[in-house]
């Protein structure tokens, strides 16, 4: 028999669309392949557990070779083959898709079957120039065939001598994608994309070191993984199992802090295991990535719109036969599917940090700094997860010590509220920096949050909307004293002249630092209290940093730093520089400050707690407090 027909598609020519705009990414042909040949060697298995199949499976192992003299790359399977009649519905007619027909008639078994790619097949004609399938049916007595299409429309279907059931897809590879005949080239994809496909698939033998060179062994080389761990029951695993996954997905990491382990079957299927890294920079923020799969084929790694958008952060695997795979990203976005699994992630991830947290919180704790910019951008960007992690989302103050944000507000009641009911959360962004504030603020019996991560900012500004009555402020946004208002604050008596001599003093003595201005104030704050201290407003600093992330805010970035030079009034260095500039005019005032050490030292002090003392000043400074020695 010799036959020669149209494959059956509406449009004229199909494969100058299949070869240009299909897939973008050639490479996918071998995915496509691979994943037939196991589709139908599963679907002999399932034949064969319903006894609809008598014979003996044997070696079932799906093979992939390369012919460089050829310019051959066949894919060889022992699944169920086709005959002359299936070759003409399941290939010539293109829109028609066995997989459909199969799922129907095995619903209950079928469950293991490679979900159908669209267009699987024709793939193979984007790297090209003929395709042949060499093919037998496992049904008794019959005829295999011979299936051949040079990239037009036309094909020609003979029948031919196969000696075992099975199929071979036999690609002749086109001037232009060469690549694919290279064994490192098809080494690397099949690791990429058949890494843990349920059938052996080998690709050549292994090789082994004799008298110092590399020779073939008898054994196949199998590339792939048929039984990888988030298919096996959570039970019958140990930590060391999940630990060496994740040690195979991405070699060179550092061990995991935990991971989940996904096992749902209603409303959808999903299995899968997510792990939380440990992160040490920001550079290891994207290094690995979630990997997607359909039934133990990889799909893709950029889970977009599958995952909540914080959860990106996480690594593994996620394996789901109801994500809709070729099609585009903001389709996925709105598939009421893909929500559904976004949404269980986010609870199952809730699920299991809330479990640690409760059961083993040392460990929690422990783990937290690594733990947090997870915990942080999730209730940041997503109201339930908010609503769920806030009972274990912690707040680490400048001892190192943790709270939860109930515990926290106990803790701080007392002592932290103003005198209009507010609750004060004190923080501090840079430990060091920020020490004479936090010291003062310490000093007062207030405690301090430390927000030194990524987040924080951010973080702050949420809690001030979800907690009632309470209000953020970095210590260092006012003095001690004034930081919580408590009762109203002691009068200032001076005159304007008073005031105008001290600001003259001060301001004609203060370095010129870029992009950086002061206001001076006068404040009351007692004889004990430091004679000058340098604090900025709450409200704009954080309007700066906001701006400094995003863009369209550059009004608050152009603005100068407005920091406040408090001076205190009721301090006796204070006091003296005040008594000696008395009655003066401006350029006397000037010509004093000028030499008097008193004011330099002062300003420079301040300056220097605040870290702001540097370069040039900075030198004077030492050098200026060395000759007073
Ligand atoms: P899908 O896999 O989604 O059905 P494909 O285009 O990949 O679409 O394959 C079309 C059909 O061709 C399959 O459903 C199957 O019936 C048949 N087929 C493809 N490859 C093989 C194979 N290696 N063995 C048996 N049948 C195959
Ligand atoms: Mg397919």
């Amino acid at each position: 028999m010799e036959q020669k027909g149209k494959i059956g598609v509406t449009t004229d020519n199909i494969f100058p669309i299949i070869k240009k705009f299909l897939y973008s990414d050639h490479e996918i042909f071998l995915r496509e392949l691979v994943s037939n040949a196991v589709d139908a060697t599963q679907k002999l298995k399932t034949y064969s557990s319903l006894g609809e199949f008598k014979g003996e499976l044997g070696d079932i192992t799906v093979r992939v070779s390369i012919d460089k003299e050829k310019g051959t790359l066949t894919i060889s399977d022992k699944g169920i083959g086709m005959n002359a009649e299936e070759i003409e519905k399941y290939i010539n007619q293109i829109a028609f898709s066995s997989a459909n027909e199969f799922l129907d008639k095995y619903k209950n078994d079928a469950n293991s079957i490679i979900g159908h790619f669209g267009l699987g097949f024709y793939s193979s004609f984007m790297v090209s120039q003929k395709v042949e399938i060499v093919t037998k049916s496992f049904r008794e007595d019959s005829q295999a065939v011979k299936w051949s299409c040079d990239g037009s429309p036309e094909y020609t279907l003979e029948n031919v001598e196969k000696a075992e059931r099975g199929t071979d897809i036999i690609l002749y590879i086109d001037d232009e994608n060469k690549n694919f005949l290279e064994e490192g080239e098809i080494s690397r994809l099949l690791k990429k994309y058949c890494h843990f496909l349920p059938i052996p698939v080998a690709f050549g033998k292994k090789t082994e070191w004799k008298d110092g060179k590399s020779v073939e062994t008898e054994e196949d080389n199998i590339i792939n993984d048929t039984n990888p761990i988030w298919t096996r029951k959570p039970a019958d695993l140990k930590d060391e199992d999940y630990k060496k996954f994740y040690q195979d997905l991405y070699p060179m990491s550092d061990e995991p802090m935990f991971w989940i382990h996904l096992n749902v079957d209603y409303p959808f299927k999903l299995t899968g295991i997510l792990y939380f890294p440990q992160i040490k920079s920001n550079v290891d923020l994207n290094k690995n990535k979630i990997q997607l799969y359909s039934n133990q084929v990889f799909v893709t790694d950029s889970v977009e719109g599958i995952v909540p958008e914080f959860l990106t952060l996480m690594h593994g695997v996620i394996d789901s036969p109801d994500i809709p795979l070729n099609v585009s990203r903001s389709y996925l976005q709105s598939d009421q599917n893909v929500k559904k699994i976004s949404n269980h992630i986010t609870k199952k991830v809730a699920d299991r940090l809330e479990e640690i947290f409760k059961n083993d919180r040392t460990q929690f704790e422990a783990k937290w700094d690594s733990l947090k910019v997870f915990i942080e951008y999730g209730m940041l960007t997503d109201e339930k997860f908010y609503d769920r992690a806030q009972k274990f989302c912690l707040l680490k103050n400048t001892d190192g010590k943790a709270f939860t944000f109930e515990e926290y507000k106990t803790l701080i009641s007392a002592d932290q509220t103003d005198k209009e009911g507010n609750l004060i959360y004190l923080y501090a962004s840079n430990k060091d920096e920020q020490y004479t504030y936090i010291n003062n603020a310490t000093e007062k019996g207030y405690d301090v949050i430390l927000f030194d991560g990524q987040l924080d900012v951010h973080m702050a500004g949420l809690l001030e909307q979800k907690f009632e009555k309470s209000r953020f402020v970095r210590v260092d946004s006012d003095t001690a004293d004034n930081l919580i208002a408590k009762e109203d604050a002691v009068e200032v008596n001076l005159t304007d002249k008073q005031k105008e001599e001290l600001s003259e003093t001060f301001t004609s003595q203060l370095p010129k630092i870029e992009k950086t201005e002061f206001t001076i104030d006068y404040k009351a704050l007692g004889e004990k209290a430091q004679p000058i201290q340098i604090t900025q407003n709450e409200f704009m600093r954080r309007m700066r940093e906001m701006s400094a992330m995003q863009t369209g805010m550059s009004f608050y970035g152009e603005m100068p730093n407005n920091y406040n030079l408090v001076l205190n009034t009721e301090h006796p260095l204070i006091k003296k520089v005040m008594a000696d500039v008395e009655g003066k005019e401006k350029d006397a005032v000037t010509a004093y400050a000028a030499e008097s050490k008193t004011v330099r030292q002062l300003i420079d002090l301040a300056l220097l707690s605040n870290g702001m003392l540097k370069g040039e000043a900075l030198n004077n400074f030492i050098k200026r407090s060395t000759d007073m020695i």
